[in-house]
């Protein structure tokens, strides 16, 4: 069999028949020709001659040990719609020295461990990785549709101390980020709903959130319409808070009494935030005495447990009740944090009921949450937006790279 024969059984570049081989001692030059007499110019017009020529090589997938190069003379074309443009070439995306497939697997990649490993594997360098990342993902995102939208839910998340911020908008219907604006302003979320159509906007029966009055007003003066809610996610944030204010002020006053060291104290924070039915034997047992010695504690833990209940009450009608007695009791506790919780909720009462009558749940904000921290912990995007972005997209845009070799 001639190598060319070979290559091409081996490659199946689509749109290209190999026209010859060269094999060095690390790398594989494979040059190719057009099966087409006729150019693709992007736009999706088919011209028959060409206008001038390049050579071009782009990086495919490993051979072995062997680095993998097309080559292959692109040509632009006069197109009679867009004037002088490069063809369009089946086995990669325009302008990229990369193929499809090679960037294909960076995104498969990306979604699951650490840009240096990926750099590693597949031999490039990890400000290469990055690049295929940010690019790719524009391009993806571009031929996304995004389709209807009725409950979105809008998180802010600090990107890297102090104040560097982005505001991310989510569909609670299929648990994908739509959005990602900078900032977390007014302006932030107004930008969002600015690019939405008339449709769309009218379509948004709900917008879950924190407690942000930005994000209040801007969602008020664009979708006067849409009902407001507060995440419970964001809820049970503010009541671990104030936990955790409760258990700490308990700790001050009675060290004596406690005598923890760091590590232990961080054991029981985390214990006491967990939920009851989380808890394991060992740490079940640590709620147990700490919640029975400490007045304010036990407290403090029992409303936070029954406000989790809240969350989960079979009959909705009930809730406005059920938190109405939970925000008294709050109120009445004379433990400062609590009092302060309580006023906050009143604040925020109809945007909690509201949650509970619609039924939105935690899972698409806590899903943002944990893989930005996810994210974070792998090193991408600590020190630009656009990096951190691209990763948000990548990993919860509802883009779903696949791998190259999936059949
Ligand atoms: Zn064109």
């Amino acid at each position: 069999m001639r190598v060319s024969t070979a290559f091409n059984r081996l490659l199946q570049i689509p749109g290209a028949w190999v026209d010859k081989v060269v094999i060095g001692d690390r790398d594989v030059e494979v040059t190719l020709r057009s099966k087409s007499r006729l150019l693709n110019c992007p736009c999706g017009q088919r011209v028959s001659a060409g206008y001038d020529r390049r050579q071009r090589r782009w990086r495919h997938l490993d051979l072995a040990s062997h680095r993998l190069w097309l080559i292959y003379d692109i040509r632009r074309l006069s197109c009679p719609n867009c004037g002088v443009r490069t063809e369009e070439v089946p086995w990669s995306r325009p302008g990229a020295r990369h193929t499809r497939d090679f960037e294909d697997t960076v995104l498969w990649l990306a979604t699951r461990t650490d840009r240096t490993s990926v750099a590693t594997l597949l031999r490039c360098s990890w400000e290469t990785v990055t690049a295929i990342i940010n690019r790719t993902v524009d391009e993806l995102l571009d031929e996304r549709r995004l389709g209807e939208i009725y409950r979105i839910g809008v998180d802010e998340i600090c990107y890297r101390h102090p104040h560097k911020y982005l505001t991310i908008i989510g569909d609670h219907a299929t648990g994908t980020v739509i959005d990602i604006q900078p900032g977390r302003g007014v302006d932030s979320l107004t930008t969002f709903y600015d690019k939405l159509t008339d449709e769309q906007r009218a379509d948004i029966e709900a917008v879950s959130m924190d407690g942000s009055t930005a994000f209040r007003s801007a969602t008020e003066d664009k979708l006067p319409d849409a009902t407001i809610c507060y995440d419970p996610f964001h809820v049970m944030q503010w009541t671990n808070r104030a936990l955790d204010e409760v258990f700490a002020a308990a700790m001050t006053t009675n060290r004596a009494d406690f005598n923890m060291s760091s590590g232990q104290w961080r054991k029981t924070r985390t214990a006491l935030r967990t939920g009851a039915e989380r808890l394991n034997s060992a740490r079940g047992h640590l709620v147990e005495t700490i919640t029975a010695q400490n007045h304010d504690i036990g407290t403090a833990w029992r409303m936070k447990e029954q406000l989790r209940q809240l969350f989960r009450i079979t009959h909705p009608a009930r809730a406005p009740r059920y938190l109405r007695r939970w925000i008294r009791r709050a109120a009445d506790s004379g433990i400062r944090p609590l009092i302060q919780l309580a006023r906050r909720l009143e604040l925020h009462f109809d945007g909690i009921i509201n949650t509970i009558k619609l039924g939105i749940s935690n899972a698409l904000i806590e899903g943002i949450n944990a893989k930005i921290r996810l994210i974070n912990a792998r090193g991408y995007g600590h020190h630009s937006a656009k990096a951190l972005t691209s990763m948000i997209y990548l990993c919860l845009g509802g883009l779903n790279p696949q791998l190259p070799t999936r059949t």
